[in-house]
């Protein structure tokens, strides 16, 4: 039976497309977001469609395991999961940096070339703004990159006594668990090497909590920290960092003093996506239930997107696969799919080898909610399976 016609979409391809060339999606960025959309949009479509996909660096790189690279259990180069793996039928892949994007006429310069297309999906992520926080790249070191992840496994073998901070500079920042994650981890590290005693742990948030919509998460988090003797400072904005005196200055007045600081830099949209005129208070606007941006055939998924959710690879990956059907419906001229739903889980880590899971949901009732999971065995072996499953659907490896 065929849909009522108001579940079909209003056109399905653009005037003049059918049978003269094959529709054409470009997709901003291979993160997250976009290499699930690209696996599944050729899961859906083979090459009944043009997919291009464009994003700057060479290799994928998951978000945890830069704290298995900072901690010393992983090198850089085992964790890169290099972009000429991706075969998939129908998309192809350009390593070219966006410098500029047209939302209404859906093309995109490179510093190769332009690009047009029929649809297009931006799903470039979040940068980080060093700057945003004075003496931040001087005085601290950041763990959110690679490349700071990898600086930090250089640095955290000669430091054997003093303060160490963990200071988040801003929200949203991406997977709100990551920073206790680094402190409970650096509690272990610290311990293997017998040098805890002579080391103080502190973890600065301008949360009231570590994960605000899961109460339960937040408390077997306190309770990790309070039993190794890690001090949470909750509710703090930091301004900037003193090099000079090694202190953290603080927006409200005060100050902490450390000799290392771990920072979660302050986020913001990719230049290019804020120039494009896409943001309304720094990150681009969606409907909530399609993704849709306000420039007709233009989507936007994961953390460059403002959708109601965190930014995790987990909500990147569900608002990628919503676009994807739609996509596929569009092209086929079938039902409109459901709406997205805001629904992941994330794994966290308590240190000690323990992983528990928080099950959040951020759109179906009045508020966010959070089920807490215990850390146990089939934790650690399920969130291993998460990364080696994206691992073999996206890369086949
Ligand atoms: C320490 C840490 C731990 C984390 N742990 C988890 C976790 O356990 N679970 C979880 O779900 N999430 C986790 N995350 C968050 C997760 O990594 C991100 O939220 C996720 O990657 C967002 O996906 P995305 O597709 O929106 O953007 P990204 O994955 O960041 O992809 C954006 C892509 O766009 C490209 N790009 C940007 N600008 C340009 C340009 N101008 N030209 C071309 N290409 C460009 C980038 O190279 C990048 O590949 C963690 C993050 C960190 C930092």
């Amino acid at each position: 039976m065929d849909p009522p016609a108001d579940e079909m979409w209003p056109e399905s391809f653009p005037p003049g497309m059918v049978g003269v060339m094959k529709t054409r999606v470009l997709v901003l960025g291979a993160g997250f977001g976009g290499l699930e959309l690209a696996t599944s949009l050729s899961e859906g479509l083979g090459d009944e469609v043009e997919v291009t996909v464009i994003d700057k660096n060479d290799s994928f790189v998951f978000g945890f395991s830069k704290l298995d690279v900072m901690f010393g259990r992983r090198a850089a180069e085992a964790v890169r999961l290099p972009y000429c793996d991706l075969a998939k039928p129908g998309v192809r892949l350009l390593r070219e940096t966006i410098v500029a994007i047209d939302p209404e006429a859906r093309s995109v310069t490179t510093d190769a070339g332009i690009h047009e297309a029929d649809f297009l999906v931006v799903a470039l992520g979040a940068d980080y703004d060093m700057d945003a926080t004075p003496g931040l790249a001087e005085g601290g070191n950041e763990f959110y990159s690679v490349a700071g992840a990898e600086r930090l496994a250089g640095l955290l073998p000669e430091f054997s006594a003093g303060r160490v901070v963990i200071g988040v500079c801003g929200a949203p920042f991406k997977c709100p668990p990551a920073p206790s994650e680094a402190a409970l981890l650096l509690h272990d590290y610290l311990s293997a090497r017998g040098v805890r005693g002579d080391c103080e742990i502190s973890f600065v948030l301008p949360l009231p909590s570590p994960v605000p919509p899961s109460p339960e998460t937040s408390a077997a988090l306190l309770a990790a920290f309070s039993e190794r003797d890690i001090a949470f400072l909750p509710g703090i904005q930091i301004g900037s960092l003193d090099p000079a005196r090694n202190v953290a200055l603080l927006d409200g007045g005060g100050e902490i003093p450390y000799d290392l600081f771990l920072g979660v830099p302050k986020h913001r949209a990719p230049d290019v996506v804020v120039a494009s005129g896409m943001t309304t208070a720094g990150y681009v606007p969606v409907d909530s239930e399609t993704l849709e941006t306000r420039f007709p055939g233009v989507y936007a998924v994961g953390d460059v997107a403002t959708v109601g959710v965190p930014k995790a690879g987990v909500f990147a990956e569900g608002a990628a696969r919503v676009v994807a059907a739609s996509l596929i419906a569009r092209v086929r001229g079938g039902e409109r799919p459901g709406a997205y739903d805001g629904l992941g889980s994330c794994y966290v880590e308590f240190g000690s080898g323990r992983v528990g899971r928080v099950d959040v949901d951020f759109l179906s009732g009045p508020k966010p909610t959070g089920a807490f999971h215990e850390p146990s065995a089939a934790l650690v072996a399920e969130k291993e399976h998460f990364g080696s499953s994206r691992r073999a659907r996206w890369f086949g490896r």
